[in-house]
């Protein structure tokens, strides 16, 4: 176990590597000793501790973007770094373990917890950022301090306070230079590309150092030296993670910051106190929330945009099915309905013709007709379908006289009625007198299927009654009630969905599911609906509401 686990480590640090980068390691250990001299110029606790530590996050961002081969560069500019602050070696050398620990720990935790993708391309990846440059200090300001106390710099009674100066200061040095650094290195454009407008660009930077400086500004009236005008600068930041990528956005960040720390280590601005460690402390809480709310903003609002184009894409493609399915469908159903023509017109003819067949044959050619026509509703059902989703479906509303529709419509299903013995009570009277908007054609499609339905789903010898009822001033209400199973309340949710049919025990009941679908979707486009009420056992009433004509 522990040598699995020493292995593990061995190859995360990459410990037997054949060759190191050399240049890469120079490269990152001079620019680790010359940010510790810049951060130093900020140091509190005998020049020892800074609030303001950029090689923390140096440190890290080189191990992000160049992998875990940097660590001995990193661990020979902190050496380096430290000796040149302490002049003690033991003291440095275990600053500088620290300091790598720390980069180390961190580089592991966001590979880790974000993998390879950039920190700051989302949010959630933002906030583990966040987090881990809470975390990953703790090692650097304990061993740091630790190593200050044994060796006498400074004592135990202010060990608490220097750990979290220290911690501070490495926490404040991740969140503010490796942002910069990782978006410097591999930019995050919006994926919505806007072509630069050069003159607001120009005008962008020439009113953010205008307004970022004023604070700071020497010349500002005495009433006004210590108003909060840091905030000032928040427009623009909102400006900048809206309409620029993340190089700009936080070169946006950069610039305000240089303006605030310069500013206030002239002894400018809302943030300077009595002491420098005062001072440094409010600009830290400045500089941190404002680069957490600018970054948090970016990377939502470049989120956002991948989800739209996304979507975009989504929809085009969906649309290109809909297109390919629409042809397909119309072209299947002419091609469907011409056979079909044929099968139910001949066998129509031979129906008729009562010498040509005998009995038996006349019998089969009936099921060939119904089997035919079966077929031809169901392709005609499909095919509207498919046309009103591709808004293709068109109706022509005349003034119609409902009577007439429901009489015509009932004619209908009477055979199919009288074959199971079901009665038709049509209350003529509550109908006679309205005249509806509707396309008489598209009307007596629906009746006759919710009057299909009433009779094939009742019982032997049940009923079915229309009646009509006017609501409020302009609408009038056709209900066609049976006396058949009724339906669930959780079935009725689905009835109007294509291909929806409710399984009946030990029964067939011929159908497709798409009837009612049709029906819903015709009578809205009369500016009607249709409604279900239903009890189990008793029956179902079906209404359909529609615009009076005047
Ligand atoms: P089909 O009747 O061709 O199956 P519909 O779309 O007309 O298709 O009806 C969908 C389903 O709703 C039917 O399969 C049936 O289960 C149920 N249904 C429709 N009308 C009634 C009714 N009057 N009584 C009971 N169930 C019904």
């Amino acid at each position: 176990m522990i040598l699995r686990t020493t292995s593990k480590l061995n190859s995360f640090l990459n410990l037997q590597l054949p060759q190191y980068n050399y240049v890469k390691n120079i490269t990152i250990a001079i620019l680790y000793i010359l940010s510790a001299r810049l951060g130093l110029f900020f140091a509190t606790t005998d020049g020892h501790i800074t609030l303001i530590w950029p090689p923390s996050g140096i440190a890290l961002a080189g191990l992000i973007i160049f992998g875990i081969r940097l660590w001995p560069g990193i661990l020979i500019g902190a050496y380096i770094a430290d000796i040149i602050a302490t002049d003690n070696v033991i003291t440095s050398i275990g600053m500088s373990i620290g300091s790598t620990g720390s980069a180390i720990l961190g580089y592991w935790l966001v590979l880790k917890f974000i993998g390879k993708s950039n920190p700051l391309s989302s949010i959630k990846s933002l906030y583990i950022f966040v987090a881990i440059a809470i975390i990953s200090p703790i090692i650097a300001s304990n061993l740091g301090t630790t190593s200050l106390v044994l060796t006498n710099i400074i004592g135990w009674s202010s060990y608490n306070s220097v750990n979290f100066t220290w911690w501070i200061g490495d926490f404040s040095g991740i969140l503010l230079f490796t942002p910069v650094i990782i978006a410097w290195q591999k930019n995050i454009r919006p994926p919505i590309i806007v072509k630069p407008n050069y003159i607001e660009i120009t005008l962008f930077t020439i009113l953010l150092i205008l307004t970022s400086s004023l604070p700071y500004l020497s010349a500002l009236p005495s009433e006004m030296i210590g108003y909060p005008l840091a905030f000032i600068s928040f427009p623009f930041c909102i400006w900048a993670a809206y309409k620029y990528c993340m190089k700009q956005v936080t070169l946006t960040l950069l610039i305000i910051m240089i303006l605030a720390v310069y500013g206030t280590a002239t002894g400018q601005g809302p943030f300077y106190r009595d002491t420098l460690d005062e001072s440094l402390f409010q600009l830290q809480t400045f500089m941190v929330i404002i680069v957490i709310t600018t970054l948090s903003l970016a990377s939502a609002v470049f989120e956002r945009q991948k989800f739209e184009i996304q979507l975009l894409t989504q929809k085009k493609r969906a649309e290109e099915l809909t297109r390919a399915k629409s042809q397909f469908m119309s072209s299947m159903s002419h091609e469907l309905r011409t056979p079909l023509n044929a099968i139910t017109g001949f066998s129509h003819i031979l129906q008729q013709d009562q010498t040509a067949l005998n009995n038996q044959q006349r019998e089969f050619v009936g099921y060939i007709s119904d089997a035919g026509n079966h077929l031809l509703h169901l392709v005609n059902d499909l095919l509207d379908i498919e046309q009103n989703d591709a808004k293709k479906l068109h109706i022509k509303p005349t003034r119609i006289k409902l009577y007439d529709a429901i009489s015509e419509s009932i004619h209908f299903i009477e055979q199919m009625a009288n074959k199971r013995n079901i009665s038709i009570h049509y209350d003529e009277e509550t109908c006679q007198d309205f005249y509806v908007t509707a396309d008489k054609t598209r009307l007596k499609q629906v009746l006759i299927n919710l009057l299909s339905n009433a009779a094939k789903y009742n019982r032997e010898n049940g009923s079915i009654t229309i009646t009509c009822e006017k609501n409020y001033l302009s609408f009038i209400c056709i209900a066609i009630t049976d006396t058949g199973e009724g339906i669930s309340k959780k079935d009725i949710k689905t009835i109007f969905e294509p291909f929806s049919r409710i399984q009946i025990e030990d029964s067939y009941i011929e159908g497709s599911g798409i009837g009612l679908t049709v029906a819903h979707k015709l009578v809205a486009l009369m500016n009607g609906n249709i409604t279900v009420t239903s009890s189990l056992g008793e029956g179902s009433t079906f209404t359909i509401k529609l615009p009076i004509e005047g």
